[in-house]
Formats: C-alpha cells, structure tokens, sequence
C-alpha cells in the first residue's frame, strides 16, 4: 500500500479504515488537475459594441460571400469527397443549418488528418485560387454608397475638417502622400482630405510614430484606398470590424490564415469563435458577462437575414429555421466542429503536442455527433501519435526547460499580413532621436559616456537585416560607471505556499511591487481613514491593491515614504500601475505557479503547477497592455500599438532578426487564452477591437522573450558565490502524503516554485550587445543594496573611445542553440562557439539560459586592485553608495556594518566618483526615464513639437 499501513481484519472496520485513508489521504488522480490554467471571472469590465446595424450586417455578409463563394467553387471542381453525405435522418435534420461554415468545414474534411505543411501552402492556394481572388474595392463601395460607421476623420490624430493644428503645409504633405492635387485654400484642401478618407478603408490603424521621426504620416499597408483590390483576408476582416460578434466571420478568418500557414493566427480567430459560441451553447457562460449573448445572437440573425433576396422576396429555408424554436442555435454544431478542426490542426502544425491531444477530446467529450463528424477527430487521433514521433526530435525534448515542456514551435520566417516593414532602426533620424532620449537628455543617467549605433558585423548577414550597438564616445577607465536603468516593466510573480508549511522561507517576505525592497513582514494596520484615502488614491504609499488581502486576492505593497520626492507607490501609479490596479488577479499568477486545492479536513496540497504552460511571461505582457491602453488616452494616441510603444519600438524585431533557424515557443494558454483574458479583464473587447488582434500579441510576446531579464534569488548572490537557482527541465509536484511528509520534516516546497520569481524589461540595457565571457569589456548587475531591480553597466577594463560596449549574458560561452535562443541569432563575438552536435544530453545546462541575461553579477573588481577574486564588483558599488547615503540620512546600523565590512575591497573614492554617486542618488530619485510619458513632462517633447 501507498500509505504504509496495514488495514485492519474485520471486514466492517477495514472498510471504514479505507474510507477514512481516501478521504484523508487523497490518492494523486484524484483531483485532475485541469487541462488550461484558470481563467478570470469578469463581469462588468467590458463595453461591448453596439448591436450591428442591417445595412452593416449586409455589407459583411457580402464581403464574407465574395471569398466563401470561391472556396465553394473549388470544392464543386473535386470530383469526390471522402465523406458523402448518407441520406438518412441526421442528415435531414442539419439541412439549411450548415451555412455558416459549409465551405470551410468541407474543406477541412478533405485534409483533416495532417496539418498542412508550412512549404506546401502556397501550391495549395494557388490551387485553390485564393492567389488571384481580389474584389476591386470601388465596386464594393459602389454598392454601398459610403463607408460605414461615419464619424470625425482624423489626420494626425486630429480632425480633418476643424483642427488648427493642421496647417496648409501639413495638408499639402497629407495629399501628396495619397498622389492627390495638392493646390488650393486651407478649405478646399480639408475637404478634398476628408473626401478621400472618407473613401478609405483602415483595416488596421497605425501607431502616430512621428515623436520618434519614424515615415511621419504615412500611409502603411493597412490602409485600402479607392482603387485598391482586396483579398480574401481583408475581406474577411472588415466584415469582422463590421459585425465582430458573428463567430462564421472568425471562422472564416482563422481557415483562411490556417491555409496561409498563419497557425497562431488561426487559433487565435478560432479561439474567440469558441468564446463566442460557448457563449451561445454553455448556459453556464450565458449570463456571465452582460450584454455579450444578445449581441452574438443578434448578429448571427442579421448575417442570416441579410441572406435573402430583397428583389425576389424569398424567404431562405434559413430563415425559416431561424423562426424554429432553437433559433441561432441550430447553426452553431457546424461552426464548432469546423473551429475545432481548426484548433486541433493548427496546434498540431506548430508541434503543441500537449495542447493538441486536450482540444482533440474537446468537442467529441461535450458533444454528441453523427459518425461523419465523429470520425475525422477520432481517425486523426490514430495518426497523430505517429505523425507527432516523426517530426519530433528526441534529442531537442530532452533540452526543453520545463517551463517550454509543452510549447510547440512558430517560425518565424515571414512577417504576418498586417505586420508593417516600414520601420528601421538604423535610420539616422530613428537613432538621432534615440541617443537624444537614452542618453543626452535622460535625466535619469548622470554619465554621458555612450552611445547608439549601427552594428554590421552580425552573421550571418541578410540583406535587411539591422542591428545596433551601444559604443563609447570618450575614453572609459576600468571600474568607471557607465549606464544605469529601472525596469520599465515589471513581472512580480508572488510564490503561493500551503497554509500548513512552516518552514522559514524567505520568499514569503513581502517585498516592494515598484523597486522589490523586502518589506518588514508585518502589514501596517488599514483603518478606515486610511482605507477612504488610498480608494480616493490619495494615500502616497499605497494604492487600492492593499485593500485586495480580503479576496484570496494578490495584494501589492510598498517602501513606506522615505526621503525622496515621490514614494514607490506614486512612481507605480504615475508610471505602469494603471487599469491592473485594485483587480484580482490571482487567477494570472496561478496561471504561472503551482496551484492547490483544499481537501476534505481542510487540509491543502498542490495539485499541479501552470508553469508548463510557458506562461512566464504573462505579467510583464499585462504591463504592457496596461502602459498602451493608459498612453493611448494620455496622449490622444488612439491608434498606438501595443508593440509599438517606446519601451518596445526600440528593441529588435523580426525586420532586425536574421536566422531562419529561429522559432519562438508556442502555448494554447500563454500565446493566445492568457492574453485574450488579460486584455479582457483590462476592459478591451477582444472582438471589437482589433488593434490587440493575435499578431500583436505574438510580436509583444517575442520581443519580451528575447529581452526579458531574470531577477535573482538577492541572498544567495549577496552572501555566497552558489549558482543561482537551476532553471530545470523536469518537475514533479509529489503525491499529497509526500507534500505532508515535507510539511511535518518543515522541509521547503522551493523545488515546486516557478524558475523566474521576478522579470524585468530594461529596453536600454538591451540595446547592449553580447559577446561570450572574456570577450566582453563590460560588466553589469543589480544595485542590491539600494534599489534591488536597477541594473549597473560598469566598464571591466579600460574602453576608449569609439569602442563598442560589449557585456555578458551568460557566464559561460554560447552554443549554437543558445544562441538563437537567447540573441535570437548567432554570436558575433569572437569567441570559440560551440556545436549543437557537441553537446552532451546530460550535460549541465548552462546557466541561465533563457531569458537571456544571466543575473549574477560577475566576479570583477572595479578598482586596480591585482586579486580578481576580491567580491562581486555590484556588492562594491551598491556598498560604496551605500556608505555615502549612509553618512548623509544615517542608515540601520546592520547595512552601515556591512558596507563597513565591504569598504576595504574598494579604493579610495575619488571626490569626482563621489560626486557622481551622489549625482545618481539624485537623479535616481526623479526617476525621469526615457519613454513617452516622463519624457514628455521635461517640456522638450512639447517645445520640439510645438516649435515647428
Ligand atoms: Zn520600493
Ligand atoms: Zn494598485
Ligand atoms: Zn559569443
């Protein structure tokens, strides 16, 4: 027996022995841990948009008719299908219920066992004829007079008719950019603008790039001007943007990006048609969220209705179904089984091997079908086990971290539809502004030793491929400071612990959500003074989320006021604590941690972690969506993109990336459920508002991989020269008797917890780039000992200048596979690089892998001191601080020992270094940092562009 006892003989007692060893000691299988990590229970956070009017109803459909009618031709030219219909009773009870997604589920039947394969797709549209489908969009708006949703046409963010700030010069330039007659008084230009918008479609808005001097007011792709043709995915998309609660047009978008080999993108359109269609058929999600049924069913009867023929006024047996006591309902088993399809086939194109086999089950658990829609699902299965084997290497399985264990692989080769090409960071404007802003004018750095510039050197080379260094513009002594940073987004992943667990654990402390101080554990007492002023946003050391404690909830705190000017908490507020702030959002943290549940005598144990999912990254994601949701009003920036703003703009993206080798990691939950509920529980409608569409999300979600920076355990980097915690490959939440064994041992569950506690973004340490140990000229670490998530660049040895800043990411020279990983390309240094081949399976992993930075400090000296060994040079700085902060505001007696302690490592401060330390105190304390925001509030933002 598991349990180690031995049950007593008499059969009466033995049974309630075994009762009372089941209920108090819970076998593992018996809770299921559940397929997804949780999700949120919104209410009231959404506006929904209108209902859709009739005349936009028909619009869509007829941009949902143009391509779906050519996929119904193709699927006429097949001389046979491999799943006739039988003339029998089911069949005869779906009659006139299938249209919705007819063509697309047919043609999913065809080739329902195996994916598509990412290099066949093209053959198969041409085959198809998508290739040559365009609408010329003059004939559409011939039909329909004008566009749709009339309202302010705004240039430049302003209104074209009335602004003054539109001057005739910018007028001119707007008209010449769209090839139209750009003479004529102020008035006439206004209107001939206005006339010709409002003959424009936008499918997709543009970020106002025009304060980082990017192809100011250009018209970029997204935008379809008389004349222009459209294809079947804008087709499809405006029909969304007309009626974006009918799941057919998701349907319809997702099958179209799945033939285009654009799985993520297809997953995530089917995804919000599942939302949408549970909404219909799940009673438990009916009334969840108010205002979101009536709409999906309004829309899905509009779509139906606009189908009859207004001249010949017959009714459509259609519509005669949708009088039927089932209404909309009977339309929806086609949608489901044709976007389940599409989940199914598009998780298993990218490899999600985990994910694909729990949405296979899906619809065949929760529905019962006919045999000709059970089949493909079922046969699909006996394949898939193989299908999986072939295309999976044994040796790259064995390397997954954990937290990547179930991810699939996107490539990245191409840019998807909507992506715009029209940036480039090596634009002397682009890095003009830049270097203006990081390291000019940046108030928060008190050095002006460097700066941005383009690099050539990467390799391998592609013709557009762009990259930028960071390079010192005067001669830099060995130990001199040379950049300093606060994260620009945080990820504070709070560790969850069993009620039970008694052993000391310093992750429990709290610690500050703004510089992540450990806090005194002991919680000031809220009254209700207090509790008035920090929900009237008034108290300067707390905000709403304090008062969360009560909900199982995830409550922040913060550095009590000290003697800066503005306490941790305000800098949150002002800075990215905006709509997040006083939510729950436990659910998102468990989405990344291990979760428990609660048995039977009140006893807990964990279950299972959610940080298989790869869901690492999903706080800094929320900041992200919070920062771009807050500036777009701030700045009546309404069109600003999540990937696009400053924080993000600046780092690499897929124009600057130059191997095809590199995939990024893919999840069900992390890349596409976890953002869509984030965005949600924010407010945005994820259907209405497509500047949050899928792609979006994927590009913010790579940046933030390929610069997001681990945050290490602070007392074993202090203390001792350990190796910070191993990012692992395998982890096993025990069988609940282990978990009590380890509580009544008072052993730690540290083994359990996620592999990153803490993530950062530092867009301007980013811009550093790396070269393998010894081959870097520049060291960096964290500040411990003030301001715990600040980072230091420091110079390692003598730099002059002109010279490239080069640090480490890693401790350790990179393998090839690191590399990609972790640069998202090869190394350039010049250092040995090993082979993948090379690599032994069981070798140790490197440290630190991925996210790229490791966060141990290395072991230099800052000073000319001739023992390399003498103590991590961040320990040095932040003491040598320390010592002088201490001398100014007298600091607890403990940190005065330890700089004392420290002290004799150091040389004698200069009174210039002095003067510099104290400067960045200073300066530290404004907190003025480079981005939108801060950096507009300097005054030389609006000067720049008012002046003009
Ligand atoms: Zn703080
Ligand atoms: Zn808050
Ligand atoms: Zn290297």
């Amino acid at each position: 027996m598991a349990t180690g006892l031995t049950p007593p003989t008499d059969p009466k007692a033995a049974r309630r022995f075994w009762g009372h060893v089941f209920l108090n000691y819970p076998p593992r299988e018996v809770v299921d841990a559940p397929e997804f990590p949780p999700r949120p229970d919104l209410s009231q956070e959404i506006d929904w948009a209108p209902y859709v009017e009739s005349k936009d109803a028909r619009l869509a459909r007829i941009l949902w008719d143009c391509p779906t009618q050519k996929l119904r031709q193709y699927l006429d030219s097949l001389s046979q299908h491999p799943f006739p219909r039988p003339d029998d009773a089911d069949t005869r009870a779906i009659k006139h219920t299938e249209g919705l997604a007819l063509e697309v589920y047919e043609l999913l039947l065809l080739e329902h066992m195996y994916p598509l394969a990412e290099s066949e797709w093209e053959s198969k549209w041409t085959q198809m004829g998508m290739d040559q489908a365009k609408w010329p969009f003059n004939d559409i708006l011939e039909v329909w007079g004008h566009m749709p949703h009339t309202g302010p046409v705004l240039i430049r963010g302003e209104d074209v008719l009335t602004s003054r700030k539109l001057t005739v010069a910018v007028l001119r330039q707007e008209l010449r950019d769209r090839n139209q007659d750009h003479a004529g008084t102020s008035q006439v230009l206004r209107q001939r603008l206005y006339d010709y918008e409002r003959k424009t479609l936008t499918l997709f808005s543009r970020s106002d790039l025009s304060h980082w001097r990017i192809s100011e007011g250009k018209p970029r792709k997204r935008r379809i001007n008389p004349g222009d043709d459209l294809n079947p995915l804008d087709m499809y998309t405006w029909a969304i943007q007309l009626s974006p609660y009918n799941p057919t047009y998701w349907v319809s978008r997702a099958y179209c990006h799945y033939q285009q080999a654009f799985f993520d993108l297809a997953i995530g359109d089917a995804y919000r048609a599942q939302l949408l269609c549970e909404v219909l058929v799940d009673a438990r999600c009916r009334n969840r969220q108010p205002g979101l049924y009536p709409r999906i069913w309004h829309a899905i009867s509009q779509h139906i209705l606009a189908g009859m023929n207004s001249e010949t006024g017959t009714v459509p047996p259609e519509v005669e179904k949708l009088r039927q006591p089932n209404g909309v309902n009977y339309f929806i088993p086609t949608l489901r089984k044709a976007l389940h399809n599409i989940i199914s086939l598009s998780l298993a194109a990218l490899q999600a091997r985990e994910d694909c086999k729990v949405m296979e089950k899906y619809l065949p658990q929760r529905v019962v079908m006919p045999d000709r829609d059970r089949r493909p699902f079922e046969r699909r299965h006996e394949v898939m086990e193989a299908y999986f084997e072939e295309t999976h290497s044994e040796k790259e399985a064995k390397k997954l971290w954990f937290h990547e264990s179930r991810a699939g692989r996107v490539s990245t080769e191409r840019l998807y539809p909507y992506e715009s090409s029209d940036k480039h960071r090596t634009g002397q404007d682009f890095l003009d502004e830049l270097n203006q802003r990081l390291f000019r004018n940046n108030q928060a750095l008190p050095w002006r030793r460097c700066k941005v510039k383009s690099v050539d050197r990467l390799k391998p080379a592609k013709d557009s491929a762009t990259a930028l260094g960071v390079f010192a513009t005067e001669n830099i002594k060995e130990g001199q400071m040379i950049f300093v940073e606060e994260p620009a987004m945080r990820g504070h992943l709070s560790v969850s612990r069993l009620p039970w667990d008694r052993c000391e654990d310093s992750a429990r402390t709290p610690r500050c959500d703004n510089c992540y101080k450990e806090l005194d554990a002991a919680t000031p007492e809220v009254d209700q003074e207090r509790i008035r002023r920090i929900k009237a946003g008034n108290d300067v050391a707390a905000c709403e989320c304090v008062l969360l404690d009560g909900k199982e909830a995830i409550p922040l705190s913060y550095c009590a006021p000290g003697s800066g000017p503005k306490t941790c908490s305000e800098i949150a507020r002002k800075l990215y604590h905006f709509r997040a702030c006083g939510k729950n959002w436990k659910w998102l943290h468990d989405a990344m941690r291990p979760c428990m549940v609660q048995w039977r005598d009140g006893s807990h144990h964990f279950t299972h972690t959610n940080e298989a999912h790869g869901t690492l990254l999903s706080l800094l994601l929320r900041e992200v969506f919070d920062i771009t949701l807050e500036r777009r009003e701030r700045f009546r920036d309404p069109n600003l993109m999540a990937h696009e703003i400053d924080e993000l703009l600046i780092l690499e993206d897929k124009l600057d990336r130059t191997d095809e080798k590199v995939a990024f990691p893919f999840t069900l939950a992390a890349n596409i459920q976890v953002p869509f509920d984030i965005l949600m529980q924010l407010g945005v409608d994820i259907f209405g508002d497509l500047s949050f569409d899928t792609w979006v999300i994927q590009i913010v979600l790579r940046k933030l991989l390929i610069n997001a920076i681990p945050w290490a355990n602070v007392p074993v980097l202090r203390m001792s020269k350990e190796p910070v915690k191993k990012i692992v490959r395998r982890k096993e939440i025990d069988n609940p008797e282990k978990q009590r064994e380890i509580i009544a041992e008072r052993e730690s569950f540290e083994g359990y917890d996620p592999s990153f506690r803490a993530l950062y973004l530092y867009p301007g340490l980013s811009l550093f780039n790396h070269a393998c140990p010894e081959k870097h000229n520049a060291e960096w670490g964290f500040d411990f000992q003030e301001v715990p998530n600040r980072v230091l660049v420091w110079a390692k040895e003598d730099i002059p200048e002109g010279k490239e800043i080069l640090i480490s990411y890693t401790e350790s020279p990179l393998t090839e596979r690191g590399m990609l990983r972790q640069l998202g390309r090869q190394c350039a240094c010049d250092a040995e690089h090993e082979d993948e081949s090379s690599d032994e399976d069981d070798a140790p992993q490197q440290r630190s892998q991925y996210p790229p930075l490791s966060a141990a400090p290395r072991v230099t000296t800052p000073d000319t001191s001739a023992d390399p060994s003498q103590g991590p040079s961040t320990r040095a700085l932040g003491a040598q601080t320390k010592a002088i902060r201490s001398q100014m505001d007298g600091a607890d007696d403990d940190r005065e020992e330890f700089a004392a302690r420290e002290q004799h490592l150091l040389p004698e401060a200069t009174e210039a270094e002095q003067q510099f330390l104290m400067e960045l105190e200073h300066h530290m304390a404004t907190r003025k940092r480079p981005y939108r925001g801060e950096w507009e509030e300097t005054g030389d933002y609006k000067r720049r562009q008012f002046a003009s």
